[in-house]
């Protein structure tokens, strides 16, 4: 597995969901919810990074709840702009209404990298999901979503696919309506990661463990 997850809970569990890869000098997190910077103040040596890039698919606060906090953190006391890439329409605005100076980040929306792929949630914020190429791989990420099909052309040539699942559906993916699609994803060859889990037991149960959670 190419990301590794600082917390995989749904919106109003304990740690909210967000992932990271450290490759060279370079850091890579994906999301940054309000007990993220708690998490991570602590577990990453920032010192030795050339780059901190994060990946904001859009801004729940279980998603983007501490990017100011860490954006601020990085400038401070490790003197270190923060790459932020996010296609979210209100994320300048978000950055600016929480007092993050303009020096501390650089916004980037799609690069050679990440592609955004824009899709269904909740009706009142715009969330993206995205494709990141990295270390000769690529993986297809949903962020939050209540739809698989925006992702489905991208899984092709994608060796991982990380996936919200839930189990009464709703804002998110039901696992009971994709649990077909899903293994067939697998089947063809992308390795399925489920996340944002609201009731782990469950999901096990009904998927029989034939998915990374
Ligand atoms: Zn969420
Ligand atoms: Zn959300």
């Amino acid at each position: 597995m190419l990301l590794q997850f600082i917390g995989k809970d749904s919106g109003f569990g304990e740690k909210n969901n967000s992932a990271y890869i450290e490759i060279n000098k370079k850091l890579i997190l994906i999301d940054c919810g309000f007990s993220v910077f708690n998490e991570i103040k602590n577990k990453f040596d920032f010192n030795k990074y050339d780059e901190i890039n994060v990946i904001i698919t859009h801004l729940h606060n279980d998603h983007a709840g501490s990017l100011s906090q860490l954006i601020l953190y990085l400038y401070f006391v490790f003197n270190k702009k923060v790459n932020v890439y996010s296609k979210c329409e209100k994320i300048k605005e978000y950055l600016k209404i929480t007092g993050t100076p303009l020096d501390s980040f650089t916004l980037y929306s799609d690069t050679k990298n990440i592609k955004f792929i824009k899709t269904e949630h909740v009706e009142y914020i715009d969330a993206y999901g995205f494709t990141l190429n990295i270390a000769n791989k690529k993986i297809v990420y949903t962020g939050d979503t209540k739809i698989l099909k925006p992702f489905l052309p991208y899984l092709n040539d994608a060796s991982e696919f990380y996936v919200d699942v839930s189990k009464n559906g709703g804002a998110h993916l039901k696992i009971d309506d994709v649990l077909e699609n899903l293994t067939q994803i697998q089947n063809d060859g992308t390795k399925i990661i489920l996340m944002h889990i609201d009731d782990k037991e469950y999901i096990n149960k009904v998927t029989n463990e034939r998915f990374v959670i």
